[in-house]
């Protein structure tokens, strides 16, 4: 807080001594050594406050981190089969080497299933602070890389492999956030937790959802720091800004089974009945039923300070339930046989939800535009709530303020994310969580995520450190 002052003041005193000095002719004036005086005794008495963040050595510490980011990104963790053991003991050697308290808790010893706590104690003033991150990933489609997804190489500016984006890059900026401050001996105002999870690429039951039923006693985090926003440009509006979106909801999952049934028989006699058409005439009526625009407030709020979104598929699903079709099913025999007409066809629709929107009324819209009694609904997934964590709080301004520091034309939005993260079982605990990467990413490169080629930009993992860094002191450092 000091710092905001004096820095300024100083920097002021500066330029007036040097304005004064390059006037030609004019000697020295008496009346400038109280001015001089004045300069040494502040700066002396405000040292021991300008020296910690400047005693950081930003390069040997990037160089370490995007070292650290190969080691850990080399580390197979595709789930499935989901074994994270190898990951989570790199985290822990490393975390005991340096001195910061750690603890494995096994899941499943059978499967790898393993999470990493670690933790720097504060004074106790405040609620804990949470950086959490999986450290699984999707597979891979091997035939579809240009390189090794599991080799980490360096290529062209870029770090490739399998959660260069998705989440090995949180993952290293917050174990580095973690060992700087124990380094640096950052007194804390809150303890500082570090929770690398397994299982978030399929259903976080022996991740999360079993850290929130167990632990979450002693964790207890007032605040969260997830994954769920980048810095882009050209993704949520046309023109070029650095728009740094912090994610602060998310839609909901509801998954629905459509299926009816109907006489089978030989394809060479139709009959008055055929299952596979009910559900086709069915399924045509969803494909030309328009969900009406709803803006929630997080989406309400990205307009306000963006002014008009792009016309894009993902600025669409923003504002507006999606229903998608990913599986119709209707026919008998592997390989289906072309002449036989089944007695039954099945289909899935992926619908997602506004936090605000209600389940039943919607799935009863959705039986009124199929209109059709011969179609039965079963859920696959139920939608659990979905929580806003509120903007209006100092770690979201402390976010925009840092990430300003180094992108002084970038803007921070909070944001809903179109699919699902941790977060949402933290947020029933009551914690506020932000999904943050303080990180610049392209278009081209968010679309590898659980795609092909995925990849960072190294400059913007660089960034990011230190970025998420300051963040962390910021809001946890004890203040005087
Ligand atoms: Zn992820």
């Amino acid at each position: 807080m000091k710092n905001d002052v004096v820095i300024p003041f100083l920097t002021l005193y500066i330029k007036i001594y040097r304005f004064e000095n390059n006037k030609e002719g004019i000697p020295m004036r008496i009346n400038r050594f109280p001015k001089i005086l004045a300069f040494v005794l502040l700066s002396l008495f405000f040292l021991p406050e300008l020296t910690p963040s400047q005693k950081i050595g930003w390069k040997t510490v990037e160089d370490r981190a995007v070292q650290l980011f190969q080691d850990y990104l080399a580390i197979n963790t595709c789930n499935p089969p989901g074994d994270v053991a190898a990951a989570a003991e790199f985290f822990s050697a490393i975390f005991e080497k340096e001195g910061v308290p750690v603890e494995l808790i096994w899941t499943n010893k059978n499967t790898g299933r393993v999470n990493v706590l670690a933790r720097l104690k504060g004074s106790g003033k405040k609620r804990p602070l949470m950086l959490l991150n999986h450290m699984d990933t999707v597979p891979v489609d091997r035939s579809g890389w240009s390189v090794d997804p599991h080799a980490a190489l360096k290529k062209d500016g870029y770090i490739y492999g399998r959660g260069a984006l998705d989440m090995k890059n949180f993952g290293i900026v917050q174990f580095m956030t973690m060992l700087l401050l124990k380094k640096n001996n950052i007194a804390l105002d809150r303890d500082v937790i570090f929770l690398a999870v397994a299982d978030e690429e399929t259903t976080g039951t022996l991740g999360s959802a079993w850290i929130v039923r167990n632990r979450w006693e002693d964790i207890d985090a007032e605040f969260v720091l997830d994954e769920g926003g980048f810095g882009t440009q050209g993704f949520f509006t046309k023109d070029k800004r650095l728009i740094f979106s912090v994610g602060v909801a998310e839609k909901k999952v509801l998954w629905l089974k459509l299926s009816t049934s109907g006489p089978s028989g030989h394809g060479s006699m139709p009959l008055k009945e055929n299952a596979n058409f009910i559900m086709v005439q069915a399924l045509s009526r969803v494909a030309s039923h328009v969900t009406p625009i709803h803006i929630t407030p997080p989406v309400a709020e990205m307009i306000k300070r963006l002014g008009k979104l792009a016309d894009t598929p993902y600025n669409n699903a923003l504002q507006r339930n999606t229903i998608s079709l990913t599986v119709t099913k209707g026919f008998v025999g592997d390989p289906p046989k072309s002449n036989v007409i089944p007695g039954k066809a099945e289909a899935v629709l992926d619908c997602r939800l506004l936090p605000d929107q209600d389940q039943n009324e919607f799935v009863l819209k959705l039986r009124e535009v199929i209109n059709e009694p011969r179609i039965k609904f079963d859920y696959i997934e139920r939608p659990i709530e979905s929580i806003v964590s509120s903007y209006d709080t100092e770690l979201f301004r402390i976010i925009e303020k840092e990430t300003r520091a180094v992108f002084p034309d970038s803007v921070t939005v909070p944001h809903l994310i179109i699919y699902g993260t941790d977060s949402r079982f933290y947020r029933r605990k009551g914690a506020h969580c932000y999904g943050f990467f303080p990180g610049p990413v392209t278009m081209e490169e968010y679309k590898t995520i659980h795609g092909n080629d995925e990849r960072i930009r190294e400059k913007s993992l660089r960034t990011a450190v230190r970025i998420y860094y300051n963040v962390v002191k910021s809001f946890c450092e004890t203040k005087k």
